[in-house]
């Protein structure tokens, strides 16, 4: 498929064409936090600054909070009123490889198997622009993973840095359409892909952090009961849950209700399985020690979401280990797993 290019100084055109059609949401800050943001319709200085954003695009399509609906109680029964929804089609621009992909393990859980609405009514009504990667983070060990910073399949529309220009390749039927949007896009040349090529190639040699994924989860299956190696994994988390709440597959959540006389509406909101009331329940609470806990969030990960869906539910984004009060790191604790634990 030919492919285009476009001058970063039109950078600003290309995104006010899109957003005559689309809600468009950019790499932003919010005080000492950066997420993807609504486009203010000028500002395109992120690109100086973005390597990736605190709060990862999952936040795009699982908000922290969201209304299910309200409710009202007559003599017998209930009245349900589902919240306005914005059906505006929507544009992320910029993101990187890791987190599309991590959508697309995320879409395992609430689009594959049991159908969230909430989440499917965004998912379905957003446009990927991915942005090559060409300055990873120390953190970031995501070609373990078998994501490359550079390029991706998961997104609609791929971006790639060459010099002064981005070269923009079709990934989608959708990325196709976006494209075909925009007036003056350049034809991109040979050395254009070359270039492309070059850039995608280094900034993959750029992830240094690396972690071993053969015999994962029968590494974790041997040890899982092993009490005194979890203990000691543990010890220093304090159960903040930031790395799970900033982890872009992670999607556990809580409802609740605010209820007032007789009429109310149902939440519900990111939940962490770092926290101790997690698994609260009426008669017991499994996992009331720390130690269970991390147990929990590794092998999620690492042993039974690839028992599930065939996939690992992490991309090596580095956030948990960036982000972490007290320095706990993932790779740290995937590479002294004991070969077979005698537990
Ligand atoms: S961010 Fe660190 S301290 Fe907080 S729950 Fe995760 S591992 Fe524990
Ligand atoms: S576990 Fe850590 S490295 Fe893996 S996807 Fe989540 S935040 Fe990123």
């Amino acid at each position: 498929m030919a492919k285009k290019k476009i001058n970063k100084k039109e950078l600003a055109n290309l995104l006010k064409q899109w957003s005559q059609q689309f809600a468009i949401f950019v790499p932003s800050r919010e005080g000492d936090v950066t997420k993807m943001a609504r486009w203010n319709g000028e500002d395109i200085s992120f690109l100086d600054w973005y390597r990736n954003t605190t709060i990862s695009p999952r936040d795009n399509f699982q908000p922290q909070v969201e209304e299910m609906f309200s409710f009202q109680k007559d003599d017998n029964s209930y009245h349900l009123e589902l919240p306005a929804t914005d059906e505006q089609k929507r544009v992320i621009f910029a993101i990187r490889p890791c987190d599309a992909r991590a959508l697309a393990i995320v879409d395992k859980t609430f689009k594959d198997g049991y159908e969230d609405p909430y989440y499917l009514r965004r998912r379905n009504n957003t446009v990927l622009v991915g942005l090559s990667c060409t300055n990873p983070r120390e953190s970031c060990f995501c070609t373990s993973l078998g994501v490359s910073p550079g390029e991706s399949d998961d997104v609609d529309l791929m971006l790639t840095e060459i010099d002064d220009h981005f070269l923009i390749e079709e990934v989608t039927r959708a990325g196709s359409d976006l494209v075909a949007q925009v007036s003056d896009l350049e034809e991109a040349t040979e050395a254009d892909e070359a270039k492309a090529k070059e850039v995608k190639e280094a900034s993959h040699s750029k992830v240094t952090r690396s972690i071993d994924t053969e015999n994962i989860q029968e590494k974790l299956l041997s040890c899982f009961e092993d009490k005194e190696y979890w203990e000691e994994v543990a010890a220093k988390c304090i159960s903040c849950g930031i790395c799970t709440l900033l982890c872009p597959t992670c999607y556990c959540f809580d409802i609740n209700d605010e209820v007032f006389r007789k009429q109310g509406t149902r939440f519900r909101s990111c939940d962490s399985c770092a926290f101790s009331i997690y698994t609260s329940m009426p008669m017991e609470n499994p996992r009331e020690e720390k130690w269970r806990r991390v147990r929990q969030k590794l092998c999620h990960k690492y042993e039974f979401y690839p028992m599930n869906f065939n996939v690992i539910a992490c991309t090596g984004c580095g956030r948990c280990i960036r982000l972490c009060p007290v320095n706990w790191d993932i790779t740290q604790t995937l590479k002294g797993l004991p070969a077979k634990s005698t537990a």
